[in-house]
C-alpha cells in the first residue's frame, strides 16, 4: 500500500475490540485496514494485554445486556472458530454476599439479573456457595452465581482474532501511529498516518483510552478519561480449587484461578498514568489494598506471593459503558471506545454490531450505547 492509500474500512487500535471489528468486517468481504501503534496486537500497556479476561455477563448494565448474552453464547465455540486456544473456561460467577444487608441487596440483584433475561441467574447459599468455591471465608452467607460466565486469555484472544481478520484478508499496519483524523464538510474521510494519509469510506476509532486524542483533532469531544487499573498475579497454588470468578458486594476485588493454580485479581485498584499518557506506575497501596482484599476473602491466596503486578491503560466513559456507532455531524465515522472495564467479554459481539452497521444495517442492540444518549 502506498503513502495515498484508499481502503473501505479504517479501524484505528488493534486491541480486543479493534481485532475483533476488523474480523467480523473482513468475514463479510470488506477491503479493511487496521493501523495499530504498538508492534503487535495486544503489548503492556494497553487494556486488551492488561485485562483480567472476565467473561461475564451477571451484573451488566441493560443497555449491554443484548451484546452481554449474544457474546456469551459465542465464547464456547469462539475458539473453533478463529482456530486458537484461548484458554476459555466456563466455571460460572459468583457474586459473595458477606452480611445479612448485603443478602438482601443480592436477593434484589438477582430478580434484576432474571428481569433481564438472564434467567440461570440464582440465589445460592452458604453451603452450595463452598461447594462452588471451597475454602471461602467465614463470613460468606450467600452468592449471587451465574453458570454461564467464564474467563479467557485477553492477549490470545486479541491475537486470535487479528490473525483471523488477516487470514480473511484484513490489513495490519504495525508500529504506525495516527496522528489525526482527516474530515471534509461533515464527513470524517480518513486519517493522517506516519505512514502517509489514509482515504477510507468508513473510519472506526477503536483507539482505547486515546480514543479522545484523535477525536478532539476533528474537534469532537469524548467524555471518556484514561484509568490505569492494576492487576496481581500469584505464584501457582498446588492444585486448582476455584472454579468459578469471584467478587463481593463490599469488596474492590475480581478473583479468579487460572490453570496453573495461580491466582489473578482484579477489581479496578488504581494505579498512576505516566504524563505523555504510554505507561504508568504502580501504586504500593493499591498492590497491598488488592492483595489483603482477596487473601481475606480466600485464605489459599495468601498462602502464595505475589509473582507479578501490573496495570493496564483503560477507557472510563462517563456513565460507564461504551460508546458503540456513529455520532450525528461526523458522517462515516464508528466510535468503538470507553469500554470501562469489562469490554472484553462482549467484544465478539461488539465486532458483529459493528460489522452489520458498516454495512447499513439496523443494529437495534445498539440502541443503549450510542453517542446521542448523552443528549437525551
Ligand atoms: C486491568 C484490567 C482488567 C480488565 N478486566 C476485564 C475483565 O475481566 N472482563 C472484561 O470484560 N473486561 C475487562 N477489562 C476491560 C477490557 O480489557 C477492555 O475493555 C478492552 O480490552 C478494551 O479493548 P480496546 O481494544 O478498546 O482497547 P485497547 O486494548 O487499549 O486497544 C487500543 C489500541 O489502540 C492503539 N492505539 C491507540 N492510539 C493509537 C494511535 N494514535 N494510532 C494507532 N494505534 C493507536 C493502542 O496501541 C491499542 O493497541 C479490563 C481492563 C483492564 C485494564
Amino acid at each position: 500500500m502506498s503513502e495515498q492509500t484508499a481502503v473501505e474500512v479504517l479501524v484505528i487500535g488493534s486491541g480486543v475490540i479493534g481485532s475483533s471489528i476488523a474480523y467480523h468486517l473482513a468475514r463479510q468481504g470488506r477491503n479493511v485496514l487496521v493501523i495499530e501503534r504498538g508492534r503487535e496486537e495486544a503489548i503492556e500497556p494497553v487494556a486488551s494485554w492488561a485485562s483480567a479476561g472476565g467473561v461475564r455477563r451477571q451484573g451488566r448494565h441493560p443497555a449491554e445486556a443484548p451484546l452481554a448474552s449474544e457474546a456469551i453464547a459465542r465464547w464456547p465455540t469462539l475458539g473453533d472458530e478463529l482456530e486458537a486456544d484461548l484458554r476459555y473456561r466456563r466455571g460460572g460467577q459468583l457474586l459473595l454476599a458477606e452480611t445479612e444487608d448485603e443478602v438482601r441487596q443480592l436477593e434484589e440483584f438477582v430478580s434484576q439479573q432474571r428481569a433481564m433475561g438472564f434467567r440461570d441467574v440464582r440465589l445460592v447459599e452458604r453451603q452450595e456457595v463452598l461447594e462452588l468455591a471451597p475454602g471461602l471465608n467465614q463470613r460468606v452467607l450467600a452468592g449471587s452465581y451465574s453458570p454461564i460466565d467464564g474467563q479467557a486469555d485477553p492477549a490470545l484472544t486479541t491475537r486470535a482474532f487479528a490473525a483471523a481478520a488477516r487470514h480473511h484478508g484484513a490489513h495490519y499496519w504495525h508500529t504506525t501511529e495516527v496522528t489525526a483524523l482527516r474530515m471534509e464538510q461533515k464527513r470524517v474521510t480518513g486519517a493522517l498516518t506516519a505512514r502517509g494519509s489514509v482515504r477510507a469510506d468508513h473510519v472506526v476509532l477503536a483507539a482505547g483510552g486515546w480514543s479522545d486524542t484523535l477525536a478532539a483533532t476533528i474537534g469532537l469531544a469524548l467524555p471518556i478519561e484514561m484509568h490505569a487499573l492494576q492487576m496481581l498475579l500469584s505464584t501457582p497454588a498446588p492444585s486448582v480449587t476455584l472454579g468459578p470468578v469471584l467478587s463481593a458486594l463490599d469488596r474492590k476485588l475480581s478473583l479468579k484461578q487460572l490453570d496453573d493454580g495461580a491466582f489473578l485479581i482484579g477489581g479496578g485498584w488504581p494505579g498512576d498514568i505516566l504524563p505523555d499518557r504510554s505507561g504508568y506506575t504502580m501504586r504500593p497501596q493499591s498492590i497491598e489494598g488488592s492483595w489483603k482484599t482477596a487473601s481475606e476473602l480466600l485464605p489459599a491466596v495468601g498462602q502464595q506471593q505475589i509473582l507479578r503486578h501490573w496495570c493496564g491503560l483503560e477507557a472510563i466513559s462517563v456513565d460507564g459503558i461504551p460508546f458503540i456507532g456513529p455520532v450525528e455531524g461526523y458522517d462515516g465515522l464508528v466510535l468503538a471506545l470507553g469500554f470501562s472495564g469489562h469490554g472484553f467479554a462482549i467484544s465478539p459481539a461488539v465486532g458483529r454490531c459493528v460489522a452489520d452497521l458498516v454495512a447499513g444495517q439496523m443494529v437495534p442492540e445498539l440502541a443503549g450505547l450510542s453517542f446521542a444518549r448523552l443528549q437525551q
